[in-house]
């Protein structure tokens, strides 16, 4: 996973869990790819990229180097986080976590995070979680050896599983990454009968 920082020349209205379309370019011209937004300090906007050898973006990102300029096609979505007191909990996988990253720096109270990924070292930014001491379960679905749980993250193998997890019924929940996990979580709490559920699906 690839931190990428654009300066942009001017203060821009990013709302917490927005995304960006940028505008890359290979050896066979322009073509455009939407990345969440991070961190976002009104001058510097942060995104965590999963570079994929086989992926358009992964190859052309790459060969980019400090200073190369990035067009930006524009702001959009609305996974955005809701100016509300009620608890909150994120739910991400991979670089799913980029929007929730953002939304987590901006509550403060009652968050809990549920985080997937494949193996023990595709986990990212566990410093930065744990700087923010959010309640942290990591579910690694690929790992056989399952890690030690630190301070404020607790290890769990397999996939995305909520069941065993209770929440008050005005728990806002915020699901973001690849779309199968998406839709399991989606049904599965409202199954449960939640009702405030906000997501975004990383469709390639
Ligand atoms: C709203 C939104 C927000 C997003 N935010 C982020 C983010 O914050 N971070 C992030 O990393 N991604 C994010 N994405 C995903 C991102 O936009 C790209 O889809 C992703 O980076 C893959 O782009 P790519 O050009 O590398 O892959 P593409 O070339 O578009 O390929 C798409 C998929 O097909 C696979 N593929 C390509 N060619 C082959 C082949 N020959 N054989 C088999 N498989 C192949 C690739 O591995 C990839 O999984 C977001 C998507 C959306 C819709």
């Amino acid at each position: 996973v690839l931190e990428l920082v654009l300066e942009v020349p001017e203060t821009l209205k990013i709302l917490v869990g927005q995304y960006m379309i940028l505008v890359l370019q290979d050896f066979d011209g322009e073509f455009t790819r939407s990345y969440s937004v991070a961190r976002y300090d009104g001058k510097n906007i942060v995104f965590l990229i999963k570079l994929k050898d086989i992926g358009r973006a992964g190859r052309a990102l790459k060969k980019y180097r400090e200073g190369d300029i990035v067009k930006i096609q524009g702001i959009h979505g609305n996974f955005v986080l809701q100016d509300t007191t009620n608890p909150k909990v994120f739910i991400a996988t991979g670089t799913g976590l980029s929007p929730i990253y953002r939304m987590i720096c901006q509550t403060q109270f009652g968050k809990e995070l549920f985080f997937s990924v494949q193996k023990k070292e595709d986990v990212f930014y566990a410093k930065e979680l744990q700087d923010t001491h959010i309640t942290t379960h990591i579910f690694l679905t690929r790992e056989e050896k399952i890690p030690e749980d630190t301070d404020h993250i607790m290890y769990r193998s397999g996939r995305m599983n909520l069941t065993e997890y209770e929440f008050s019924p005005e728990t806002e929940f915020y699901i973001c990454g690849a779309p199968s996990m998406v839709e399991d979580v989606k049904k599965h709490l409202g199954e449960r009968g939640f009702k405030n559920i906000y997501f975004e699906k990383f469709t390639a």
